[in-house]
């Protein structure tokens, strides 16, 4: 099958959160099923210069962008057999210091740098001597491309390319003001309240549930709760009227990134039978963080995007309550700064028990997976989540609330007893996450305990293998459909 993929971020060329690598490892699963996979992204600062091997193509985007024209050119990158990477390339709107904002505001022109994509993807689609059969777009930023397709067809271009739309988190929709409709130059028909329009604004993220063939959501459980007014985030109306186009699918890790066996970053490879090198991890961890080198003391941590989301506020509570016990916590996280002054302070307060790092660190990120013991996760809510599914991997217990994928992906001690993954707590407050802290510290001193936890979480399985699967069925029956 012929997939194109679009997504404002793709790992590892930009990545602000779990899409880039949802994105970059479902293209990589498809081509390794035999598929082919293109992607469409942006070229952003710093990549050309990064992975030299792309190159220029011969082709040029002159584009209606309301009542003036954009142009831009495209590079591409084969990463493997059966996947390439296209980078579209427009200097006045992706070469900037940041992918959607610097010093924590987003970029006033979001809507028109992102509707620009969207016109790429759609040419792209129909313009390739390498014909689609699925365009599989993700998240608002090219939320508009299902109905710019569609429009294809309203001007008497033939059938439209089916399309497929992935929210990986419905908090994020893309609004802006109603003027900037005018930059997509589709007729007045699509803005209404039964497609783009919500509330006198432009959605381009309604516009993708609106317009699309089908869609996807990154877990089962999210896909039902996304239809509940609490998760909707306004859009549960629309969701519903869809449901039956609705379908949820477990992100799956890429484990050839994410392995604690052959990993660079790590100071010791490990293995379920072989955990020296995770104890020999944690002393080196906590030697980087400047705490106290102690095996017997538990080590949590969090990497984190800081936003509301996550369960800051309810992780700054517990903390603050369970620090006096003898534990250790680190954070690696950037965000909002009320945030991370948070952090801060609970580290001025626990000096010899809190770390925190500020900023974004790949390398940091797998060695805090693979050094801590317990691994916390608190999302208010969370589609997918996937740092829970890497401690799993890397034998560190996560620590998670009941909500999307996060419930989604960890068996508790009470639903599966002997083959228990993690801690999980459903209420949403400090008391619920303390209280599953103060099981983590009974655990940790239970060594026979603690090594079923991590005996079962290592062996779990979240590869990609059966979620590609799932999308291979999505596709063959849109093409079914057809
Ligand atoms: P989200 O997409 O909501 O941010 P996910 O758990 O799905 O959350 O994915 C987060 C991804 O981003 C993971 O790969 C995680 O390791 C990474 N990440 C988040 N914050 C940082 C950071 N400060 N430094 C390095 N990696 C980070």
């Amino acid at each position: 099958m012929k997939i194109l993929l679009a997504s404002s971020e793709v790992f590892p060329f930009s990545k602000t959160g779990g899409l880039a690598d949802m994105v970059a490892a479902l293209a990589r699963a498809l081509a390794d099923a035999g598929h082919e996979a293109r992607v469409v992204t942006p070229l952003y600062r710093g990549i050309r210069e990064k992975f030299p091997a792309i190159k220029r193509v011969d082709w040029q985007f002159h584009l209606p962008m309301g009542d003036h024209y954009a142009d831009g050119g495209l590079w591409e990158l084969d990463v493997a057999s059966g996947l390439k990477i296209y980078f579209v390339e427009q200097p006045d709107y992706f070469n900037r210091a940041g992918i959607y904002q610097e010093n924590n505001c987003s970029y006033p022109d979001n809507d028109e740098r992102y509707i620009f994509l969207s016109k790429c993807v759609v040419h792209l689609a129909r313009y390739l001597t390498w014909k689609p059969e699925v365009v599989h777009v993700h998240d608002w930023q090219v939320g508009l491309v299902p109905a710019l397709i569609l429009q294809q067809k309203n001007e008497g271009w033939g059938n439209p390319t089916p399309t497929c739309l992935t929210i990986h988190n419905l908090a994020y929709q893309g609004v802006f003001p109603e003027e900037a409709f005018a930059l997509t130059n589709l007729p007045p028909s699509f803005f209404n309240p039964e497609g783009a329009e919500f509330f006198g604004l432009l959605n381009c993220l309604k516009a993708g549930i609106a317009y699309t063939d089908t869609i996807t959501t990154v877990s089962p459980r999210y896909a039902r709760e996304i239809t509940t007014e609490e998760f909707g985030c306004g859009l549960d109306g629309v969701l519903r009227r869809r449901a039956q186009n609705l379908t949820g699918i477990l992100n799956g890790v890429d484990y050839s990134e994410w392995n604690t066996t052959k990993n660079p970053h790590l100071f010791k490879p490990y293995s379920v039978s072989r955990l020296a090198g995770k104890n020999a991890g944690k002393a080196e961890l906590q030697k980087l963080l400047g705490l106290p080198v102690n095996k017997s003391t538990p080590l949590f941590g969090t990497i984190s995007r800081l936003a509301e989301q996550k369960g800051v506020d309810i992780q700054l509570g517990a903390l603050a309550e369970m620090l006096n016990a003898d534990m250790q916590f680190c954070l690696l996280g950037s965000g909002a700064p009320e945030f991370e002054n948070g952090y801060r302070e609970l580290a001025k307060r626990f000096p010899d028990k809190v770390a925190v790092r500020f900023g974004y660190d790949e390398k940091l990120a797998h060695r805090i997976e693979a050094g801590c013991d317990f691994f916390l996760m608190p999302s208010r809510f969370e589609p997918c989540g996937l740092n829970q599914m890497y401690s799993l991997r890397y034998g560190t217990i996560p620590i998670v609330r009941a909500t999307g994928g996060l419930d989604d992906s960890v068996a508790d001690f009470f639903e599966v007893r002997h083959q228990a993954t993690g801690i999980k707590f459903y209420e949403y407050s400090a008391r619920a996450l303390a209280k599953a802290i103060r099981k983590a510290l009974a655990i940790y001193q239970e060594p026979k305990l603690i090594s079923q936890y991590r005996q079962a979480g290592m062996k779990a399985d979240y590869s990609w293998e059966a979620s590609v699967a799932k999308y291979l069925n999505v596709y063959e029956k849109l093409l079914e459909k057809q």
